[in-house]
């Protein structure tokens, strides 16, 4: 899941990174609206946070040019706490809105809400991500496989979240190392290949039906084959 945070503010935009990196997302941040409206066109990413007053151009630049392409589900951040300013952004194509100073747990919990009904209105609400007895949650970050609470970071969640919602495909250690770490084709794949052994061990090892499957030469698929 990647996230851009478009906010000018330092300490806030360092801590949101902070925070939203801690709960396995990866981040891109933009300090004003200018970068922030070029990263959200062209970037591929989840989740857009959207600060409202901005160097260059404001938020609601920024959500304009957006919205002439696409349908990335959009969080507002403003200091104004104006009537005017949630309703224009709502009717400009905003998807909610939080406004300063508020919780990190409510943060989290909103931009959980939005990832669950996605950008383009036709993902389902479940909050569940389910495969043979494996179970996710995606609101509370919980995994179980029969029953059993599998004890994951947050990293090997996102991890699964991602095989999991891709299942029976082939995902590279390129991509995963991309969508998962924010690191790219260059770097050193091995964290991938670390986070997934233990993954397996979590996942895998206590049972007989094995999911998560090494395709040699290409990379990871989480796949019901049955036990063997
Ligand atoms: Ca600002």
């Amino acid at each position: 899941m990647r996230l851009l945070v478009v906010e000018d503010e330092p300490r806030l935009a360092d801590y949101l990174h902070k925070g939203l990196s801690e709960n396995g997302y990866v981040v891109d941040v933009a300090r004003d609206g200018i970068q922030g409206r070029l990263l959200a066109c062209e970037g591929q990413y989840d989740l857009v946070l959207l600060d409202l007053m901005l160097p260059g151009i404001d938020g609601f630049g920024v959500l304009a040019a957006m919205r002439e392409r696409g349908r990335t589900p959009v969080l507002m951040l403003t200091a104004r706490d104006k009537v005017e300013d949630r309703v224009r952004g709502l009717q400009d194509g905003a998807d909610d809105y939080l406004v300063k100073p508020f919780a990190f747990s409510e943060l989290l919990a909103r931009v959980g809400a939005l990832l669950r009904r996605g950008g383009s209105g036709t993902a389902a609400l479940t909050t569940q991500l389910r495969l043979a007895d494996l179970e996710l949650d995606l609101a509370s970050r919980k995994a179980q496989r029969a029953g059993t609470r599998l004890d994951l970071t947050a990293k090997e969640f996102t991890l699964l979240t991602l095989l999991l919602r891709r299942r029976g495909q082939v995902l590279s250690r390129t991509t995963l190392a991309e969508q998962v770490w924010d690191m790219n084709f260059d770097s050193d794949t091995n964290v991938v290949e670390v986070a997934v052994r233990r993954l397996r061990a979590k996942l895998d090892d206590p049972f007989a039906n094995k999911l998560l499957h090494t395709v040699r030469g290409m990379g990871y698929a989480l796949e019901d084959r049955g036990a063997s």
